[in-house]
């Protein structure tokens, strides 16, 4: 396993650079793992005009000052989805593809939780016939059906890794599907997806991000955001979170200084347990 983290951050928007950026400044190890940073909502912002210090530009340009402002303070940068995260033994442990980080404290920074409502039956059967990663749970269905519900950008790809290791699958590009249920009994046995019913022995749920308290087991959340004081400080000690996924209004300057106050606060987390 890799060095462990002082401050791990999850998400590389706006929030999560700002965060990544005050951890470097304080001297703490840092790292932010993300989906990739180029293929998130900002990217399609057509104009940026409200964010002070820079000239209007479009999202995508705005993202890539951002990021090559942490590259350039050696922040470094994993791309992939998380798809886990636990508190164990004082310390957090992060799942990502089929990596797993340490670290000591954790900024959640995953923007807006929209599309990241569970699907009847997905919590249910998480882990006995769902999956929320391709990479890591697909050589368990080597040989079985599966369905690829592809709500995200890497989906196809994903789908197109299971049938290369022996997969049996169908790929749906849910994004608009409007009924769509998870059944079973021990494990998964079925999908269903406006209407028509898919026999699977599991069921690969792709989105870009996924709900934080999903990711997170014991994450308290307050109308669809994770809860947050004063200090980004979340429900669970030495987890902050920032930007978006705290809340409205979902704008860039409020991502910032979140992402600020809440690695400034996992900093002093941090010392306090050196000392
Ligand atoms: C079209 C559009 C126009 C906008 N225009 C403006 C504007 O003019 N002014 C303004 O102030 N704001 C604007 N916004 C809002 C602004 O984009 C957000 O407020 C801001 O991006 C929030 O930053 P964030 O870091 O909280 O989240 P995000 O920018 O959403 O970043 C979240 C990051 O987390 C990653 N992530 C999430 N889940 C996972 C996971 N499970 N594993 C790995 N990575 C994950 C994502 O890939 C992403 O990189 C606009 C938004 C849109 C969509």
């Amino acid at each position: 396993m890799a060095e462990t983290y002082d401050i791990l951050i999850l998400g590389a928007g706006p929030a999560g650079i700002s965060a990544a950026l005050t951890a470097k400044a304080r001297g703490r190890t840092t790292a932010i793992l993300s989906a990739d940073p180029l293929n998130t909502p900002l990217a399609k912002a057509p104009r940026i005009e409200n964010y002070p210090g820079v000239a209007a530009m479009n999202g995508r340009q705005l993202l890539a000052a951002l990021l090559s402002s942490a590259i350039e303070q050696g922040v470094e940068i994993r791309t992939g989805r998380v798809t886990s995260a636990a508190a164990l033994g004082g310390k957090f442990m992060v799942g990502q593809e089929q990596e797993i980080y340490e670290a000591k404290s954790l900024v959640l920074c995953l923007g807006s939780q929209q599309g990241t409502k569970p699907f009847p039956g997905e919590m249910e059967y998480l882990g006995k016939g769902v999956s929320w990663c391709a990479t890591c749970d697909g050589m368990l269905y080597r040989g079985k059906r599966v369905a690829v519900l592809g709500l995200g950008s890497g989906a196809e790809r994903d789908a197109a890794f299971l049938k290369s290791i022996g997969c049996d699958v169908t790929y749906l590009a849910a994004a608009q599907a409007k009924d769509v249920e998870i059944k079973g009994a021990e494990t998964v046995t079925a999908l269903r997806c406006d209407g028509e019913e898919h026999a699977v022995d599991g069921v690969f749920v792709l989105r870009d991000t996924v709900a934080a308290d999903g990711l997170l087991p014991g994450l308290r959340m307050e109308e669809g955001h994770i809860a947050v004081g004063a200090d980004m400080d979340t429900s669970i000690p030495g987890v902050y979170a920032a930007g978006d996924c705290t809340g409205r209004p979902y704008q860039i300057a409020r991502a910032v200084g979140q992402g600020n106050v809440a690695a400034l606060a996992a900093d002093r987390y941090v010392k306090e347990r050196e000392t």
